[in-house]
């Protein structure tokens, strides 16, 4: 029987880089699964459908919702979105350390139900997160001012997290983030 994998949480300001860091580690280690989350958003330009997210409508999120299908779920910048619990729950059993990137309301609802997850925030300074949010133009002035405040309070509740990784210079950023894997799941 295979030895149970480990959970990981990522979690951080829009902006903050974890997307790309998340992509390079499941790129260079084949082992590590990334859950898909389902979201209420709508899709961007570049975005597929059931690679980046499960694009769902309201009325069938809430549906899972009700039939507890997700292991967590939030209202991040209002949009819902949550981790399906079967699949994460199978890629654990597989062995598999398995990662989710989600915000810190959902990590704390995950951490409540498995103690045993392991949560990493990532972070950089304001000035590169407003350069970054400008830089990447895909929002509205308003929503790029929504992420920046909702940041603030995730920074807030990253005292909670077992890491934090700055990540104003990414190979370093990187170097630290496969070094926490790589000791937490032993
Ligand atoms: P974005 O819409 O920019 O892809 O993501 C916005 C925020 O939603 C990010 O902070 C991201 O981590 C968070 N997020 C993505 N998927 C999930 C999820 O399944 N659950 C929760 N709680 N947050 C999520």
């Amino acid at each position: 029987m295979n030895k149970r994998g480990r959970l990981f949480i990522i979690s951080g300001p829009s902006g903050a880089g974890k997307t790309t860091l998340v992509s390079k580690l499941i790129e260079v280690d084949k082992s590590i699964y990334l859950s898909t989350s389902s979201t209420t958003r709508a899709i961007r330009v570049g975005e597929i459908n059931g690679v980046h997210y499960h694009f769902l409508s309201k009325e069938f999120f809430e549906n899972k919702v009700k039939n507890g299908e997700f292991i967590e779920y939030a209202n991040v910048h209002e949009n819902w979105y949550g981790t399906q619990k079967s699949t994460v729950e199978t890629a654990l059993e597989e062995g598999k350390s398995v990662i989710l990137e989600i915000d810190v309301q959902g990590a704390k609802q995950v951490k409540e139900k498995c103690p045993e997850a392991c949560l990493i925030f990532v972070t950089i300074s304001l000035e590169e997160l407003k350069a970054r949010l400008k830089h990447r133009a895909t929002d509205s002035d308003e929503i790029i001012l929504t992420r920046l405040l909702n940041s603030k309070s995730e920074v807030e509740a990253s005292a909670e997290y077992d890491y934090i990784i700055e990540n104003d210079i990414f190979d370093a950023a990187f170097e630290e983030l496969e070094a926490i894997i790589e000791r937490e799941r032993g």
